[in-house]
């Protein structure tokens, strides 16, 4: 075999040392893809995926028997996922030592779709310093009655918000309901630090538009309100990794969308996980090349 031929078979072929069983298996019932798509749809995204996901802990939503069977949110395990899903010790509130998850490869993400895995959550720090936290993420909670035309425009007031303070965030659809505005953050601040900046971000917010918005979680205090979710920033919070497929009607993923996009957006379910190339495509793209990175420090509030 000539080198360059080698080397062409190892870019178009999926890692192929983790073993995919039951490929066939119909996970997405009403849009019929099966395990080995989902497999295949990690296997492709996986480079744009890792910048954001790898090294952080990571929780999983498991869905053995496809989405509309049982699903758990996992997170922890002490070594049922192989050699390529690592470990790493985390005291949890009560005291106790956790083995947490983290992934640092396509082969890491395989295994876990292996295990059933369709969501992948991460923590707002890295594996190696776990207590400084990286990043903040207000998820916008939109009350059912609401459009998503009022859950882009409440995203869209956040970003300007946070530029006001010298802040550049980023918009990603969950794949879900709502919006993600993402702050990328220089580490050396506590997680009481950026829960109480957050929450009190959020809380400003609803103070001076209560109509609109809400700190507070309750459903009851949502009605005709988006949810400022500030929750996502306090330790041991997660939240769902950009290219994440989510367990929910069509196979759809969260995605990094530029904020000139955002406003053509329909819906926050806008791709799916048949949608592979294209969204490697757009990750490519000068609009979205940096995206979800920026060298900045949290101000005082
Ligand atoms: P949507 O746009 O539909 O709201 P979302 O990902 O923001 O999608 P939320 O219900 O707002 O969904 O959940 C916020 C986060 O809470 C999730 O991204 C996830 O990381 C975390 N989460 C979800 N389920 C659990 C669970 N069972 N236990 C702990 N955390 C969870
Ligand atoms: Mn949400
Ligand atoms: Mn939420």
């Amino acid at each position: 075999v000539k080198p360059e031929r080698a080397a062409k078979v190892e870019q178009d072929d999926p890692p192929s040392d983790i073993k995919i069983t039951h490929r066939d298996r119909v996970i997405f019932p009403d849009s019929g893809q099966t395990k080995g798509d989902l497999a295949d749809y990690y296997a492709q995204v996986a480079p744009v995926m890792l910048a954001h996901l790898a090294r952080r802990p990571v929780s999983l939503v498991r869905c053995p028997q496809g989405r509309a069977k049982k699903c758990f949110f996992q997170k922890h395990d002490s070594g049922s996922f192989g050699e390529s899903v690592h470990h790493v010790s985390i005291a949890e509130k009560s005291g106790k030592k956790q083995p947490y998850l983290y992934v640092d490869s396509a082969e890491g993400l395989l295994s876990c779709v292996q295990m059933g895995s369709i969501e992948f959550h991460a923590w707002a720090c890295h594996q190696e310093a776990v207590e400084q936290p990286d990043r903040m993420i207000f998820d916008l909670d939109p009350d059912e009655e609401l459009d998503f035309a009022d859950v882009k425009r409440a995203a869209r007031d956040l970003e300007k918000h946070l530029a006001d303070m010298g802040l550049v965030s980023f918009a990603m659809l969950t794949g879900g309901k709502g919006v993600h505005v993402l702050v990328p953050l220089r580490t050396g601040h506590d997680w009481d630090t950026h829960k109480d900046f957050a929450s009190r971000f959020a809380e400003a917010l609803s103070k001076a538009e209560p109509d609109r918005f809400t700190a507070t979680m309750s459903k009851a205090k949502r009605k005709g309100k988006i949810f400022i979710d500030w929750l996502r920033n306090q330790r041991g919070a997660t939240a769902v990794v950009p290219y994440s497929a989510r367990a929910r009607e069509g196979a759809p993923v969260a995605i990094p969308v530029t904020w000139a996009e955002l406003a053509d957006m329909e819906t926050a379910a806008a791709f799916t996980i048949s949608d592979a190339a294209e969204l490697l495509k757009r990750a490519g793209s000068a609009g979205l090349q940096g995206w979800g990175f920026a060298d900045q420090a949290l101000p005082e509030l």
